[in-house]
């Protein structure tokens, strides 16, 4: 199904096929990919079947399914676009915590507007073929950031993410990576200080956190915060102050 994109001159869809060309493909995406970790977890934009994937000339990715089928953000961020555009209809770029874009055409029906904060896995829209194309499907997009004219490949962005294609939405929970910092953490068996203790962390430590909860107020390092992440591979939870990130409760992870 053919988009004629909005955003690349003719002169830069040459330089890309060149480049392209002369790169191996697992350099330019190396290259493409953002910085691990990854920022949040991914959610499946929606259910279908792929019937395009992402090439020289094409961007992104299709995924076709019938009128009217949800589309969901693939992780929480803020609403950039939401509006009509030539080629895609109807189109909405979301901008993710971690700076990454996704983009989303064709919907026949947009259930979100600019500015508005949206979490992963959240209808944003519903699925048309509106503007350049042959039938009902999601084009969509992954950029490395808001200045970005070209899409990366999308299959990546979602694996490292937890999302392989053809997904289910809502499906199963991959959980995000993350790394503690900090030493004697302790790995407890609920979000409660006096709760069993079934590990602690010496050092920064790669972590796979499923969901978080409120539990315990913890006050260490400075911080205050009752927010817990629970790690299956541990056996429990550890206070999300020992999670290396900057937001107390964690973006793009579910609640227990
Ligand atoms: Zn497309």
């Amino acid at each position: 199904m053919p988009v004629i994109n909005r955003t690349k001159s003719l002169g830069l869809l040459a330089a890309a096929a060149v480049a392209s060309a002369l790169v191996p493909l697992s350099a330019a995406t190396a290259e493409a990919a953002p910085a691990q970790p990854a920022g949040y977890a991914g959610s499946c934009p929606t259910a279908g079947t792929v019937t395009q994937g992402w090439h020289s000339g094409h961007d992104g990715v299709d995924i076709a399914n019938t009128r009217g089928t949800p589309i969901y953000s693939t992780g929480a961020g803020t609403v950039i676009v939401s509006g009509t555009a030539s080629g895609y209809g109807q189109w909405i770029r979301i901008r993710h915590d971690d700076g990454t874009v996704t983009e989303y055409g064709h919907m026949y029906e947009r259930l979100v507007s600019v500015n508005q904060r949206v979490s992963g896995g959240q209808l944003i829209a519903r699925m048309g073929s509106e503007g350049q194309s042959t039938g009902p499907h999601l084009h969509f997009e992954a950029h490395s950031s808001t200045s970005s004219t070209r899409g990366m490949n999308p299959g990546p962005y979602l694996a490292e993410r937890g999302v392989s294609l053809p997904c289910t939405p809502g499906g199963s929970n991959p959980g995000t990576n993350f790394t503690t910092w900090g030493t004697s953490v302790r790995v407890r068996t609920d979000a409660k200080l006096n709760a069993a203790v079934v590990r602690t962390l010496t050092g920064p430590t790669p972590v796979n956190v499923t969901c978080q909860k409120r539990g315990d107020m913890v006050t260490a390092e400075g911080y205050s915060n009752d927010a817990w992440a629970y790690i299956p591979a541990l056996g429990g939870f550890i206070t999300n102050i020992y999670i290396d990130h900057k937001d107390a409760w964690l973006p793009g992870v579910p609640t227990c």
